[in-house]
């Protein structure tokens, strides 16, 4: 009893920064003053303008890629991408079933098929089995996506895609500075996409950025940011399909602040990160994030796994629970695989015309769950807790007491 009301007056104590306003981000001053310097030239389209140039440059050095360019959001990013690999309609992207829709909407407006391939439910991600399982004469690309900020298991997977010679793009947008040895995310595939949105590691509101060591696909992502027009080029025209995806200066210098403050926001989520997985330990029931060997967690979310068979009712019911101790979660992350919304269902694209999946073969687009155990499983067990490097050892603390008070309540007194 005593112990109740101590807890309940902590409760009350104690507010969780959130990514969705001022308590949970880093912007200030840094941010203040650049934007300012950018409405004051007067110049607020990055095409004349060098916020977004620097911003460029800088992501570049610290990603350690040959190029990089800014683009309006992550789903631009994505775009970009596929969009540089060019493919034929019809062709085939593998990609995975447990994502941001901002990572496949773009394959579709490509007139690609995305084609999903089951995950691991140790981490949501993709493996270089599941993706092998998927592999056709038509596959043009591989898009990988590192969930929660937890890198794929990249070495196989690049084996796989070197062996069949079918390139990787990376879906950074949860990962920045993520590592997987010693290379970091974004670099290990041809391209690597990050999301500047409100809700990432680091935010300009809206906004995207691409890398890539390859020339060739640099300059058609280039292009497509820019409605395919050739600046500088001595005969400039329209080359190719394009839309305008560029990010304004205004973002540039959000950013350019923004990405100063990258580092140290990584630094904290992950200490933090490792504070509540060492309290955590011996739990019954519950598992902390899996990271594969030598790989580098940058902890976008804080993702359990609980253990249906274990704890009554499982992931609901420990979110349940948590709720009454004013601790947020979302219990099975996207609550159905990304192929059972109806975009892919429906096939409900252009009109009523179905394309481009009126060029897929049938079994590109088999959802049956049988071909998804993986990802069943991994959506039954995930409890996704918000994660901050605002929050404190205090927060961390509380977590840990609130989730081992909750395991108790629901394991009928087994533990
Ligand atoms: C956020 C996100 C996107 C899309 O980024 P937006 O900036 O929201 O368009 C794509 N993929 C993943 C994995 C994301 O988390």
């Amino acid at each position: 009893m005593a112990q109740a009301i101590i807890r309940e007056s902590e409760t009350e104590a104690l507010k969780f920064p959130s990514d969705q306003d001022a308590s949970g981000r880093s912007l200030g001053k840094e941010e203040i003053d650049l934007v300012s310097q950018a409405i004051l030239s007067g110049t607020l389209t990055s095409t004349k303008g060098n916020f977004t140039r620097t911003l460029e440059k800088r992501f570049a050095e610290r990603i350690g890629a040959k190029f990089a360019y800014a683009c309006s959001s992550g789903t631009a990013a994505v775009h970009l991408a596929v969009a540089a690999i060019d493919p034929e309609p019809g062709d085939e992207i593998i990609t995975t079933s447990i994502t941001d829709m901002g990572a496949l909407a773009p394959i579709v407006f490509q007139g690609a098929i995305p084609v999903f391939a089951d995950v691991d439910p140790r981490t949501c991600n993709v493996t270089a089995e599941t993706i092998a399982d998927r592999i056709s004469d038509r596959t043009k690309a591989i898009l990988v996506t590192h969930l929660f900020g937890n890198p794929c298991d990249m070495r196989p997977i690049m084996e796989l895609s070197r062996s069949r010679g079918i390139p990787v793009i990376e879906d950074c947008a949860q990962a920045f500075l993520g590592q997987s040895g010693d290379t970091m995310v974004g670099r290990l595939g041809a391209v690597g996409c990050f999301s500047l949105q409100q809700g990432k590691h680091i935010t300009t509101g809206e906004g995207g950025i691409v890398v890539t060591d390859d020339a060739q696909i640099a300059r058609r992502m280039y292009l497509f940011i820019n409605k395919a027009w050739g600046y500088g080029d001595p005969n400039p025209d329209h080359y190719f399909l394009a839309l305008n995806y560029r990010m304004s200066e205004l973002q540039g210098a959000v950013a350019l602040a923004q990405l100063d403050k990258l580092d140290k926001g990584v630094r904290q989520r992950t200490n933090l990160a490792m504070r509540l997985t060492d309290a955590l330990q011996g739990l019954a029931g519950i598992s902390t994030p899996y990271v594969y060997p030598g790989n580098i967690h940058t902890y976008w979310k804080y993702c359990l796994r609980v253990d249906g068979r274990r704890l009554e009712g499982g992931s609901p019911a420990l979110g349940k629970v948590l709720k009454t101790y004013d601790v947020a979660s979302m219990p099975r992350y996207i609550q159905k695989p990304a192929f059972q919304c109806k975009i892919f269902t429906d096939q409900r694209t252009f009109g009523n015309s179905r394309w481009p999946f009126t060029l897929a073969r049938p079994e590109a687009v088999d959802y049956s769950p049988k071909r998804f155990p993986g990802t069943f499983s991994a959506l039954e067990q995930v409890l996704v807790l918000p994660w901050n490097e605002r929050y404190t050892q205090r927060h961390v603390d509380h977590l840990a007491s609130s989730i081992r008070e909750a395991v108790k309540s629901i394991d009928g007194g087994r533990s």
